[in-house]
């Protein structure tokens, strides 16, 4: 028999598998410890009160087995003689459109400008620790995507339930914990995602899919209106298909173009070949990092947050007039017990992101701090068409680059100087590694951009107490938070609306914001593409 229980209990209870057996055990006066088991369904923190506590849904199951935990069993046919459809990037969006299309007898041919996730590494340490920018393998490009080397959190706004839940028992299935099925918010952790692609990527390889790395899409084979196929540009390795240079042509039935939003070749390749693609509004603003016990003492409004609650988080909103606009200003992205990475594409320019361990274990909480921007942001930059929102978000990332010193050290002043403009005269400690100076960050910011900012956080500062101070400080550029360019597709067939069998997919053609929706996205490219093409 199963019995379906809707709890509230404390943290110590809720986090620990013994206690909460014990009590389940008590709670449903069952005589035998061993005579049921329990299956956690949903667990949320409720904090809003001094005493915090635990919501949990968990399945018990008397005297019987518990249900399978994974719900989908993924049907992977051997495709490496079938057809081939072409996928550009190897982010979330690119790996599940090769997992989708391998279960629907296509055979995925992947290529990726970045390398794999371990020769990734040593271009990463040399982006914190010699200043120098690989643009084709950084935090942005590589095996894995933007999502390799990031907090790994699952959230998504979309409401399809059957289709996250397959995601996430997909991303279990390749090696994430189990837990991610059931918290409210799950993340994997930057520690754990590395391994996790790796093991998509020998699926994909297992079952006759081709991944090639180092291998840039840098030109578009088009007859009329359709895309026949890419040529692709060998970068290093020799062990690969072409050599380094050689060019090489990649041809299918169709191609999935999910290079995500800073591959800003592949909008001017788009543009310059006259495939429509218009320009899109994102955020810009900075990261703000705080010691991550003083966010805790807000949120949980304790001292310390003891060994059961994760490190806490918060998500702030607010409205700014400018004018006669109203400008949202938000946190994104949040990383508590993370770090700040520098995640530029490029050499000459400052952006940043952040990402945390599993265990959100550093001694600092960061989240990005951005304003919502659009045409009007973008005014000066008319001349560029389709790019002016790309050229505008350049603009400010080089700006911070060259008042910084022109290194990868980040321009960076102190929360409460920044509200009272004056420059910080120190910097507080902080986990981005290559370093910070300290400057007037109106000196780069976009006027208005700086100012929905300061009217932010002094509101921020009244919603949570202690959060406005200067114990935090700001750090810049937060501009990679979505893609600046939108590349439309007909909403039905997911097809390019002029281009026949080009796929504009996830965050770079402005169709997901995160893992989970480019993952799903992917999927979904991948199932119209076979019921156009391959049926
Ligand atoms: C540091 C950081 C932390 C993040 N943290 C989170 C998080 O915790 N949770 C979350 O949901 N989201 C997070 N994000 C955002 C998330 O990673 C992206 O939303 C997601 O990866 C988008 O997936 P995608 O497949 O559409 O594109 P991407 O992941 O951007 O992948 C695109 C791929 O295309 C490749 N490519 C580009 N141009 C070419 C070309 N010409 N030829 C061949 N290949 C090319 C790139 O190298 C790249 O690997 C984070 C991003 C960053 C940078």
């Amino acid at each position: 028999m199963k019995k379906t229980l809707e709890l509230t209990l404390s943290p110590e209870i809720a986090y620990d598998d013994n206690e909460l057996h014990q009590y389940i055990q008590s709670h449903l006066q069952i005589k035998e410890a061993n005579t049921f088991q329990v299956r956690l369904q949903k667990r949320s923190i409720d904090a809003r009160s001094r005493q915090i506590k635990v919501n949990l849904q968990v399945d018990v199951y008397l005297d019987e087995l518990p249900e399978p935990l994974m719900q989908y069993q993924a049907k992977y046919k051997d495709v490496s003689k079938s057809k081939q459809a072409i996928i550009v990037g190897a982010g979330p969006a690119g790996l599940f459109a090769a997992l989708r299309l391998i279960e629907l007898g296509i055979k995925p041919v992947i290529l990726e400008r970045g390398k794999d996730v371990q020769e990734r590494r040593r271009d990463l340490a040399n982006i914190n620790k010699k200043n120098i920018v690989n643009e084709n393998s950084n935090y942005c490009f590589g095996e894995g995507g933007a999502g390799t080397y990031s907090d790994g959190k699952l959230y998504t706004r979309s409401k399809k339930r059957g289709d996250i839940r397959r995601i996430l028992e997909i991303l279990v299935a390749h090696g994430a914990a189990e837990n991610i099925l059931y918290e409210a918010h799950p993340h994997i952790g930057t520690n754990k995602l590395p391994k996790l692609i790796q093991e998509i990527r020998n699926t994909i390889l297992q079952y006759g899919g081709e991944i090639h790395f180092n291998t840039k899409v840098i030109d578009f084979i088009l007859e009329g209106n359709e895309m026949k196929g890419v040529i692709a540009e060998e970068l290093v390795s020799p062990h690969l298909p072409l050599e380094g240079g050689q060019r090489g042509v990649f041809s299918g039935i169709g191609v999935i173009l999910a290079t995500g939003h800073s591959a800003r070749d592949i909008f001017e390749l788009l543009h310059h070949k006259n495939i429509l693609i218009e320009a899109k509004p994102f955020a810009l603003g900075v990261r703000i990092e705080h010691q991550q016990s003083l966010i805790d003492s807000i949120q949980y409004k304790c001292a310390d947050r003891g060994i059961y609650l994760p490190a806490a988080s918060y998500s702030l909103v607010e409205q700014v007039k400018v004018g006669t606009q109203q400008k949202g200003v938000f946190s994104f992205c949040m990383c508590p017990g993370g770090f700040i990475l520098p995640s530029a594409t490029n050499q000459n320019e400052i952006v940043v992101n952040g990402m945390s361990p599993s265990k959100r274990d550093s001694s600092f909480s960061n989240s990005g701090m951005v304003v919502a921007v659009d045409e009007t942001d973008w005014k000066n930059f008319k001349q560029f068409g389709p790019l002016a929102a790309m050229e505008f978000q350049k603009s400010v990332e080089q700006k911070a680059w060259q008042l910084a010193g022109e290194t990868q050290i980040a321009p960076a002043q102190k929360m409460q100087d920044f509200v009272h403009k004056k420059v910080s005269s120190s910097l507080l400690d902080t986990s981005y590694q290559p370093g910070l100076v300290a400057v007037e960050m109106r000196d780069f910011l976009p006027k208005e951009i700086a100012f929905c900012l300061q009217e932010g956080f002094k509101s921020f500062g009244n919603k949570m107490r202690g959060y406005l101070t200067n114990d935090a400080q700001i750090i810049g550029v937060e501009s990679r938070t979505s893609s600046p360019v939108k590349i439309p597709r007909d909403k039905e067939t997911f097809e390019h609306v002029y281009t026949k069998r080009l796929f504009p997919c996830a965050e770079g053609a402005g169709y997901a914001g995160g893992i989970m929706s480019a993952a799903m996205d992917g999927e979904r490219c991948a199932e119209r593409l076979m019921e156009l093409y391959a049926l």
